[in-house]
């Protein structure tokens, strides 16, 4: 049996066929910025793409892309990109997909930033854009126009939950000739394999469960096909937005773990939900894993478990929210998800207090709404916090 048709808990440990001649059982850190060349003609061979060679860091290097192909393999994608940031993977996909003239639809509760950079600065090159519920696609089909070229898609979405169904998206997706990307960093592939379910392309901000420890900041871009890899590959060397060799080994180290923290962290959300869900003071409770959730039979289908973000929405509203983030104990107050710590997060108040009141209704952005990340602490002592905190609240 090959690490290829093994399960994916094997394969978060030995993939990605690192080997060296020393043995290494982890991937060193090559600390380098360039390679040296045996002879002119293997530079040339190099430079060429005709040797499996190592020429300079931004382009290539060992530790950089065992990570890479070791993403690749658990999404079941040609290939992987390494990058900066989730935002660096963002921006690489953008640039390589979106030229001049060029329109693209997407969800109206994104990543903030994801929709920032294309109304702010695409728009500048002539990119013009539009965003829709895409949990109902018939808004999807509504927004297509002669010159749309990408379909960008997050689901689970941020910070309302909302499912997007991603067969359905990758059906309109090629009856109308678009570029269909998902934005995978709540699920992990873990949870949910976009590419299996007909996307072209997926997003991570490793930064979140991928890596999974809040140390560090990166991103991974997974190509389905070898023709879309080199496109992708080429844009992130010429952006400079590569990952580098010390981030990476973090990466693969904090990876190992993914399916083990994920299964707790889960599992601590479900009870937590539920949790939530009877509170007196709580108003409403998004989670996939409830039967509450608007789109809990899709989440079913197509994710292998309703991972660890919930949202819940406070009656008392704005001033109930800060009071809510000004008493908890155990979890912290930061923005960022996916770690083995628990964080809460108010976005009237922080994340999202840019956004305009008209923009956040639309997106489902109510003022009491909080966005908690569920680590792996007791669970106890998480609804502990959670309680003692809440009997704060008006
Ligand atoms: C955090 C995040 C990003 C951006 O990633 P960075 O690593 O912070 O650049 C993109 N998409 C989602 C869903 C995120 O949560």
């Amino acid at each position: 049996m090959s690490v290829n048709n093994s399960g994916f808990n094997t394969k978060l440990i030995h993939g990605g066929g690192y080997k060296d001649k020393y043995g290494s059982v982890n991937v060193p850190i090559f600390q380098s910025s360039t390679f040296e060349f045996e002879t002119a003609e293997e530079g040339a061979r190099c430079f060429l793409g005709e040797s499996e060679g190592y020429i300079y860091t931004r382009i290539g290097n060992p530790t950089i892309n065992a990570l890479e192909r070791s993403v690749a393999e658990l999404e079941n994608g040609f290939g992987g990109i390494g990058t900066s940031s989730g935002m660096g993977a963002i921006n690489t996909v953008y640039m390589a997909l979106l030229s001049k003239g060029d329109h693209m639809i997407s969800s109206d509760a994104v990543y903030g930033p994801s929709r920032v950079i294309i109304e702010e600065h695409y728009s500048r090159f002539g990119v013009d854009s539009t965003y829709v519920t895409t949990s109902d696609v018939e808004n999807i089909k509504k927004a297509i126009k002669p010159n749309t070229k990408v379909l960008y898609i997050e689901t689970p979405a941020n910070p309302t939950i909302e499912i997007t169904d991603l067969k359905a998206c990758s059906e309109i997706a090629k009856e109308n000739g678009l570029v269909l990307v998902v934005d995978n960093t709540f699920s992990s592939p873990y949870l949910q394999k976009p590419l299996d379910l007909g996307a072209d392309v997926v997003v991570h901000s490793m930064t979140k469960f991928i890596n999974g420890h809040a140390d560090i900041v990166g991103g991974m871009v997974v190509a389905k096909t070898k023709e879309m890899y080199k496109k992708l590959r080429s844009m992130m060397i010429a952006l400079g937005c590569n990952l580098d060799p010390h981030q990476s080994y973090l990466v693969i180290r904090g990876l190992k773990t993914l399916a083990v923290r994920m299964d707790r962290a889960q599992e601590n959300a479900m009870i937590i939900a539920e949790y939530l869900e009877k509170h007196p003071k709580v108003e409403w409770v998004r989670y996939p894993g409830l039967k509450s959730h608007p789109q809990y039979e899709l989440a079913k289908k197509q994710m292998d478990g309703p991972g660890a973000l919930i949202s819940f929405g406070l009656k008392g509203g704005f001033q109930s929210g800060k009071t809510l983030m000004n008493n908890v104990k155990i979890s912290i107050l930061a923005v960022s998800l996916g770690g083995v710590e628990s964080l809460i997060e108010h976005p009237a108040s922080m994340t999202h207090s840019k956004v305009s009141p008209a923009d956040k209704a639309k997106a489902g952005i109510s003022d009491g709404l909080v966005r908690y990340s569920v680590g792996i602490e007791d669970v106890k002592d998480l609804i502990w916090d959670l309680e003692q905190a809440l009997e704060k609240v008006k």
